[in-house]
């Protein structure tokens, strides 16, 4: 497997993966373990921009993915899905947390958080929606956990739930854990301000559970891969980003307490420098979530802490 134009790395075994970057567009990592010489499993698919230089790869090489297994149901995990779908003869079978494909629909065709939307275009927010009927039809369903066996290798699928509902991480046959969103690296760590979370105690509860496990290496969606003995120290500074939101939100309510949560929301995001996104209900969710936190513990200490 290589190819200049494409940043495959190989991680370790028969698990690899394909950094994605372009010019205003987040960066996106695929897990891909290689089944044989030309069959792979893709651990997500990104955007439908990744989802097509996905396909044109894997024409130029004559490979087919014979599965797709996700992590999470945001659009820049499965936007991909549509592109495979129809550039593939063979249709890969697909697995992940089901449950959830309603409310995510609900969620992105909602006018309030339309505006989440806005970053992408129409054409990413068309192929998500797409790609979610996709997934509502096809996905074979992998909530609270599983074991998939594609080509006779296991895949194991437990929940790290937190940055969304029914978020999960997969161990590949390698022993390589793709993180998904559950833990963050690369630039996200250097320049995010409040990475996204649906649910700020599983999101900790998650990344402490994860601290004391052990991998050969691990895959995060965005961007790139480590050494497993790298995930403890890795996940300190994902807290370490979260310590400094929950500082902040200590600061503002012990200098101007208490207003209400929205507007204590909204003033927290505008001291960040997020003010460009204040309309956008992943921030508004996001800083919520300490909020209540700090309103329900007045500490500015983190669970575990
Ligand atoms: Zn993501």
């Amino acid at each position: 497997m290589s190819d200049q134009a494409l940043d495959l790395q190989h991680v370790y075994g028969n698990t690899y993966c394909i950094n994605f970057r372009r010019r205003g567009e987040q960066p996106v990592t695929v897990g891909v373990y290689k089944l044989s010489e030309k069959e792979i499993v893709l651990l997500d698919t990104g955007f439908s921009w990744t989802g097509e230089e996905i396909m044109r790869y894997m024409e130029a090489e004559g490979l087919s993915i014979a599965a797709i297994i996700h992590s999470h149901l945001h659009i820049d995990h499965v936007s991909g899905d549509a592109v495979i779908f129809s550039a593939s003869k063979n249709r890969p079978v697909l697995y992940g947390p089901t449950r959830a494909v309603p409310e995510f629909r609900r969620h992105y065709t909602n006018e309030f958080v339309k505006s989440d939307a806005d970053p992408f275009n129409n054409r990413d927010l068309r192929d998500y929606l797409d790609s979610l009927d996709i997934l509502e039809q096809e996905m074979h369903s992998t909530d609270g956990g599983a074991s998939v066996t594609v080509g006779g290798k296991e895949f194991t699928l437990f929940d790290t739930v937190g940055h969304s509902q029914d978020h999960q991480s997969a161990i590949t046959p390698d022993g390589v854990l793709y993180l998904g969103d559950s833990v963050m690296y690369g630039s996200v760590l250097q320049y995010a301000r409040a990475p996204y979370c649906y649910n700020m105690l599983k999101d900790i509860e998650t990344k402490r559970e994860l601290a004391k496990m052990s991998f050969l290496a691990c895959i995060a969606a965005h961007e790139g891969w480590f050494t497993g003995d790298m995930l403890p120290e890795v996940i300190e500074r994902n807290l370490d980003i979260s310590r400094r939101i929950l500082n902040k939100v200590a600061d503002l309510e012990e200098s101007e307490p208490g207003k209400d949560v929205i507007e204590d929301t909204l003033r927290l995001i505008d001291s960040i420098g997020l003010s460009k996104y204040r309309n956008t209900s992943w921030i508004v969710d996001t800083i919520n979530e300490y909020f209540n936190y700090y309103y329900s513990n007045h500490t500015r200490k983190l669970p575990g802490d």
